[in-house]
Formats: structure tokens, C-alpha cells, sequence
């Protein structure tokens, strides 16, 4: 009993570390086979093309009759993905070069919608051609760093191919994990251990247990935050074989690991985040609907955690870090006001260096130009704060400021509420700028 409940309250915390991990790099599988190929573990042999003469050639090269297609876009489930032209299916089984031809048209350069990518989908850059492996079982194997043990932890499953928090849901006991003492790394024992819970046949387990020692290898080479192999199958052969790879890097060791960056496709991000860090800007879209501005990684969540405290959703983390210039509020509040869902601007500055002075003739400067039809909350704290906000009086715009965090983030919350719910019965609520 106690393990069923420990695994499944693992399951849901693994997914929100994946879900809150979001600031590091992802790979397209092609890339991240070629990273697991050099590291020894068998990958099916192929090649990717960007245009569809490529893909037939790489289909003729490999000389085989039986090949898979596989749209290349950052997300997972691409093999229950659609396309933008009513293409059904990202990852497709082909007998021959045409075929492949005929497919790399109809994926490259269209999106492909997944679970995973929202309505707005992913544009599918390049196509991967493989030889079909026959298979006999479909595992599920991951390394992730876990926030609870703060470790390594390698997730494994006899349940893979499928989608895998399906089984996380249904059911748990299928999950398996293992933290990994960063001193020993993984041991020849536990390696055995991890691949016996893949549910091989005894013929595959040791190629398994290899390839679990190569994975981890691959996780501190690369400094990365995740690696999901999905499935990682067992062959009609008995071999092991990668089969489909999600490879995550940690952004703070970009410095070191220039190949795997140069890798990156700007195409798979969301362009407004990649404007934002243009601007020396931190942003992060978030479900809710309240845009926060504020200075320091630290001060954001504190400010996300009062906004729920008083009943809000933020709708993005901005921080704009030291620089909070009138340039930089002016892109924030662009960024902030292009989500059409966003019903209030929650303000909150430390104004050290940067004094409360300057922050709010910059907010003024802003709230002037911008055609902002909804409340904004400030609340500055620091350096020349009276003066600050006897500014923002004078200026005769209507910005809400404060002081002191809690009265400011209940208001917030509150203005939020009745813009949302002005909204919902098509009532104009008059928050223009200037009065
Ligand atoms: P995903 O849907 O984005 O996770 O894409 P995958 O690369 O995992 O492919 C989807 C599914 O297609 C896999 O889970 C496999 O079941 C199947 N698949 C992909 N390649 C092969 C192959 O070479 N042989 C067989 N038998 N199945 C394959
Ligand atoms: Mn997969």
C-alpha cells in the first residue's frame, strides 16, 4: 500500500518537475540520437532532411525496404500528431525512397498539433528517415533530477511507447524509480536492477543495464536535465534499441556545451519569449491572468505565490532583472498585453540601484504612450519611494500604488476579478489611461 501511494505521488511530482522545468534546451531527436549513438547505444540507422529530394535520398541510401518517417518538432506524441493539412499521424511506416519523398512534402514546413503543443502547434523543420526495427517489448526509461531528493532519479517502465503519464495515472505501480547517489553514479547492480524493471527478456538485460550506465553518462557529460528514451525497445533479436530520445540541457551550462547549443532551433520557441531576451528580459507565459512585472528571479515567485494566496493566477513570470528602465517596462508591458486573456498589470520593484523615482516615471512614461485598457497595480518599495509615488499621483493616470505587498496583490486580484468579469457580460469597465 505504502509503495503504491509513494509511486504515485512521484508520478505527480515528476510531472510538475517537468512541467516547471522549462528554462533549458531541447533537442530534435535526430540530434539527440546522434549525441546517444556516440555514446555507444544502439540507435535505429537514418539521417534528417529539410527537403523532400533529401529524404528520398536518405531512403535510397539506407537501402531498405522497411523505414519509418518521422516529423522532427519539439514535442512529444507526434505519432497521434495531426498536421495543418489534415495529414493524420507524425511518425509514419514507409516501403520505399517515393514514399518517402511523398510524406517529407506533406510534414516539412507544415505544423504538426500534438497533446503536447496547444492549438497553436509546431512547425516540423525536418524530416528523420530510419530503418523499421521489429519489436518485441516497448519500454519507458528516463534520468531526471529530482527537487524532493535532490538527485538524479532514472524512471523506468515495462509500459512504454504509449503515452507515459497515462500510465503514471492508470497505473503507478508500473512506474519504477531509482535515485542515483551522484558519488558512486550508477552502479553495476542498480543498472541491473533498472533493467530488469524495463521487462526485457533475460537475453536483453544486460545490453539494457549497459545502456542505463551510457544514458547516465550522457547525463553529466552534457549537463542535462532530462533524457527520456520513449521507447526504448527490445528487438525480435533481442537488441536494445532508442528508439525515440528527448534530451533536455541545463541553460546555466550553455558556456560549456557549445555543440549541443549550436543545435538549438529557434523555431521550436515561443517567439516572444526569445523578443524578451532580446530586451535583457525574463519572461515566461503562464496560464493565468494576471501580467507581473518585477525585478529579481526571487521576488517573481514570491509575487506568483501572494497572487494565488489571494485567489489570482499570474499569467506570465517577467523579470527584468536589474535593468528596470523605461525601455524595458515599455517591451514588458507589450509582452504583458499581447496575451488577450490578461485583465490586470501587477507592478512589483525593489527600486534599489534602479530608485522608485525613475521606475515610476518610466511606468508613467509607458502608460501614457500604451493604449492600456486595463488597471495596473504598482507597488514600489526601496529608494526614493515618496517621491515615487507622489509622481504617480500627479501624473493623474490611473495606476493603483502601494506600498505594501499584501494590500497591493489583493487589489490586483480584485481589479483582475472585475475586468474578467465585466468581460464575460461585455461590459466595458473604464480603466483607460490617463482618467
Ligand atoms: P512520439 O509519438 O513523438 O513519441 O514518437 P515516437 O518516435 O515514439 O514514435 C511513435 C511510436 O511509433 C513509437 O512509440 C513506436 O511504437 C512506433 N515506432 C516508431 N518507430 C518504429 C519502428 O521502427 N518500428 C516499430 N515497430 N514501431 C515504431
Ligand atoms: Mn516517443
Amino acid at each position: 500500500m505504502f509503495s503504491r501511494i509513494a509511486a504515485r505521488s512521484r508520478a505527480v511530482r515528476l510531472n510538475q518537475v517537468a512541467k516547471t522545468q522549462t528554462r533549458n534546451l531541447s533537442l530534435h531527436e535526430f540530434r539527440s540520437a546522434q549525441i546517444l549513438q556516440n555514446y555507444g547505444i544502439d540507435v535505429p540507422k537514418g539521417g534528417a532532411a529539410t527537403t523532400p529530394q533529401q529524404a528520398e535520398d536518405i531512403a535510397k541510401k539506407l537501402g531498405c525496404e522497411d523505414m519509418v518517417i518521422k516529423a522532427q518538432a519539439l514535442t512529444g506524441g507526434r505519432g497521434k500528431g495531426h498536421f495543418d493539412n489534415g495529414l493524420k499521424g507524425g511518425v509514419k511506416l514507409i516501403s520505399s525512397p517515393t514514399e518517402a519523398k511523398m510524406y517529407a512534402e506533406q510534414m516539412l514546413n507544415h505544423k504538426i498539433f500534438t497533446k503536447q503543443t496547444g492549438p497553436q502547434g509546431k512547425p516540423v523543420t525536418a524530416v528523420y528517415v530510419v530503418e523499421r526495427e521489429f519489436v518485441r517489448r516497448e519500454a519507458y526509461v528516463a534520468i531526471l533530477m529530482d527537487r524532493a531528493t535532490q538527485k538524479p532519479i532514472i524512471v523506468a517502465s515495462s509500459q512504454g511507447g504509449m503515452d507515459i503519464e497515462g500510465v503514471a495515472a492508470e497505473n503507478p505501480d508500473a512506474i519504477h524509480t531509482f535515485p542515483v547517489d551522484i558519488h558512486t553514479g550508477v552502479t553495476d547492480t542498480q543498472a541491473i536492477e533498472v533493467a530488469k524493471a524495463l521487462g526485457f527478456s533475460s537475453k536483453a538485460t544486460q545490453e539494457a543495464a549497459d545502456d542505463i550506465k551510457k544514458l547516465y553518462k550522457v547525463f553529466t557529460d552534457k549537463d542535462a536535465t532530462q533524457i527520456e528514451i520513449n521507447p526504448l525497445s527490445e528487438t525480435t533479436d533481442h537488441r536494445v534499441v532508442a528508439m525515440d530520445a528527448k534530451l533536455g540541457f541545463d541553460d546555466n551550462a550553455s558556456f560549456r556545451q557549445e555543440e549541443v547549443w549550436s543545435w538549438r532551433d529557434l523555431t521550436q520557441e515561443d517567439p516572444e519569449e526569445i523578443e524578451a531576451a532580446k530586451h535583457g528580459l525574463n519572461f515566461i507565459k503562464l496560464d493565468g491572468n494576471i501580467g507581473c512585472l518585477v525585478n529579481g528571479a526571487g521576488l517573481a515567485m514570491a509575487t506568483m505565490d501572494i497572487i494565488k494566496l489571494y485567489g489570482g493566477e499570474p499569467a506570465n513570470f517577467l523579470d527584468c532583472g536589474g535593468g528596470a528602465t523605461a525601455d524595458a517596462i515599455k517591451k514588458a508591458f507589450e509582452l504583458i498585453t499581447s496575451e488577450p486573456g490578461v485583465t490586470a498589470i501587477f507592478v512589483n520593484i525593489f527600486g534599489g540601484i534602479v530608485r522608485c523615482d525613475n521606475i515610476a516615471k518610466g511606468l508613467i512614461a509607458v502608460a501614457q504612450n500604451m493604449n492600456l485598457n486595463i488597471p495596473i497595480v504598482a507597488r514600489l518599495q526601496g529608494t526614493n519611494l515618496a517621491e515615487a509615488q507622489k509622481l504617480i499621483s500627479d501624473s493623474g493616470l490611473k495606476i493603483f500604488s502601494f506600498g505594501d505587498l499584501d494590500e497591493a496583490a489583493q487589489k490586483v486580484c480584485q481589479l483582475s476579478k472585475v475586468v474578467e468579469m465585466a468581460r464575460e457580460i461585455d461590459v466595458n469597465v473604464s480603466f483607460e489611461l490617463p482618467l
